[in-house]
């Protein structure tokens, strides 16, 4: 059984950085360490990070003065400076990409813009860029929503990074006849289209793909629908334990991808005990093959 990873797998760049930075500041900070909301939607590194003093915070009035964490998404500036005036000490790990849509925002409001924002409201990289469209901004998530948007002089629009592309053009569409002036910004990161694209591709090569991520991963969970409409036999794990021997009976290739949250150590674990059950049941069919010749 041949066991292929896909080429693009695991964490994107954003989600790297963080993380990195995180393991580093709490092996340098003098005092606790907080993140605001969980730094990744993986609870193996959630976990991780906790053994070495990395704690979920809820609420910006939880962390005090201590060393404070700003995940990949970003955080609107008005919990910024709340956190800088009550003493925080503030590490900024807003993705690169998605900083450049929160100025992006930001200009656009600053030159008279109605900015638009096309994503999920609650998710909280929408929440830190409205916070940079100043209070004007509205959120459209549908095609209804946006043709609801009022009409206006100027419109600017920008995406969720991680947003559907389809979607996004769709509501764009819907957004065209409400001024005179409409900026269209793609603002959409390519780091989950293309894992998604590596992973049909493998999907297509193989009788199982296994999926490695959290549960609670939106991306991951995409990932493995993707991947199950293709047609190929899909389970989603967090980790090697979860893995069914019997999931591989009679299977010549089995692919793995992971979700742009799941660290490499959890897909190398996951190769790992493929790999291992492959080699035993290489050496199987070997023997029964010998047996036979005899
Ligand atoms: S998906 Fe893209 S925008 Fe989001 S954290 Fe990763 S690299 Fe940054």
């Amino acid at each position: 059984m041949k066991v292929i990873v896909a080429s693009e797998a695991g964490f994107c760049y954003g989600v790297k950085r963080a993380t990195k930075a995180a393991f580093e500041a709490a092996a340098s900070a003098a005092g606790p360490v907080y993140t605001l909301g969980e730094l990744i939607h993986n609870p193996q590194v959630v976990a991780r990070l906790e053994e070495v003093g990395v704690r979920a915070a809820r609420d910006v009035a939880d962390v005090g003065a201590a060393t404070v964490i700003i995940r990949s998404h970003g955080l609107p500036p008005a919990a910024v400076e709340a956190l800088t005036a009550q003493g925080a000490r503030v590490l900024d790990l807003t993705c690169p990409t998605v900083k450049a849509v929160q100025q992006r925002a930001g200009a656009l409001a600053a030159e008279g813009y109605k900015v638009i924002i096309v994503g999920d409201r609650d998710h909280p990289e929408v929440e830190a860029i409205a916070g940079c469209a100043g209070p004007a901004a509205i959120i459209v998530n549908s095609e209804e929503e946006a043709a609801a948007v009022p009409c206006a002089d100027k419109i600017g629009v920008v995406m969720q990074t991680t947003h559907m592309a389809a979607a996004c053009l769709r509501i764009v569409a819907a957004l065209l006849d409400k001024a005179p002036e409409v900026r269209i910004f793609n603002t959409l990161c390519d780091a989950t289209a293309r894992s998604q694209k590596a992973a049909l591709r493998l999907a297509a090569e193989v009788d199982v793909m296994v999926v490695v991520g959290g549960r609670n991963s939106a991306n991951t969970g995409r990932l493995a629908e993707i991947c199950r409409a293709s047609g190929a036999e899909t389970h989603h794990v967090e980790t090697a334990s979860e893995l069914r021997a019997e999931w591989l009976e009679g299977v010549a290739a089995v692919g793995v991808t992971a979700g742009t949250s799941t660290p490499d150590w959890l897909i190398e674990e996951v190769v790992a005990k493929l790999s291992a059950w492959s080699a035993e049941s290489d050496d199987v069919a070997r023997r029964r093959r010998t047996r036979s010749h005899n």
